[in-house]
């Protein structure tokens, strides 16, 4: 066991990408090995925080997932079950110790898989640290982002309603032999060109139709993030600039001043 922990360490250690990325990492951000943290996930369990991967790929603390709010007796317990489960996978006491310690509000965990993703610069840093700035932004500020985003997501969700009843519609007009099953299939066309959604994914950037869409409408923390990442449309970011501009200048203040500091970074 001491071994497999050892050896996952090193083996990272020696790939140019994951130095090179690395590097790239600024205050109150970290790198650990894969295991440290699905133990984290394993020991937190909060459903939706790292998402469904087998492997999560990094982790915006917004909070201290180890703390217990409720219990006072099993306060630091999930800190204890942390360590002893780092300990069984073969971690020295102190290299425990120094894994657990990261683990609190304010940080952004990336693993090394995540470290060394191809996307690594734009999907894993640039998208955590906007988390983590959107997180920390006043009040009033997160507010006009937020409210921009749900209102945007709302009168999607609302056109996209619309089309379903008309498609709907038609589909009952050809089942009734109104119509041909050609010309139900022009009608549909004919709806989804007249009736643009506002939320589009760029399809370039996704390999499954329609999966980052779904994505943004179950998970509308993920709006802004996908946008920074080009998985949206630009169409979808030109919106909010015609229609929320202050939002947009805030999203575009957050997005230019991330993406220099990587810039920055490299330079070094
Ligand atoms: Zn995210």
């Amino acid at each position: 066991m001491q071994a497999e922990a050892t050896q996952a360490k090193s083996q990272a250690e020696q790939s140019p990408i994951f130095l090179q990325n690395k590097k790239l990492l600024g205050k109150n951000e970290y790198v650990v090995p894969d295991n440290v943290l699905m133990a984290f996930k394993s020991v937190v369990d909060t459903s939706g925080l790292l998402g469904k991967q087998t492997i999560p790929e990094g982790v915006t603390l917004h909070a201290n997932f180890l703390e217990s709010k409720f219990l006072r007796m099993t306060f630091r317990g999930k800190e204890r079950k942390f360590l002893s489960k780092l300990k069984k996978l073969g971690y020295s006491q102190q290299e425990a110790e120094h894994h657990v310690s990261v683990f609190v509000a304010g940080n952004i965990i990336f693993s090394h898989s995540g470290t060394m993703a191809p996307d690594f610069e734009l999907g894993k840093l640039a998208h955590e640290r906007l988390h983590m700035r959107i997180h920390n932004l006043p009040k009033e500020q997160a507010n006009v982002l937020n409210e921009a985003r749900d209102a945007i997501l709302a009168a999607d969700s609302r056109m996209l309603e619309k089309q379903t009843d008309e498609i709907g519609l038609v589909l009952k007009k050809e089942k009734n032999g109104e119509l041909t099953a050609w010309q139900a299939y022009e009608e549909k066309n004919k709806l989804s060109e007249s009736h643009p959604m506002i939320l589009k994914e760029n399809s370039k950037t996704s390999s499954i139709p329609g999966f980052f869409e779904m994505t943004v409408r179950t998970r509308p923390i993920e709006f802004y993030t996908y946008m920074l990442m080009g998985r949206l449309d630009p169409s979808v970011e030109q919106y909010v600039k015609e229609h929320y501009p202050k939002s947009y200048a805030i999203y575009d203040s957050l997005r230019s001043s991330i993406m220099s500091e990587i810039e920055e970074a490299k330079k070094k």
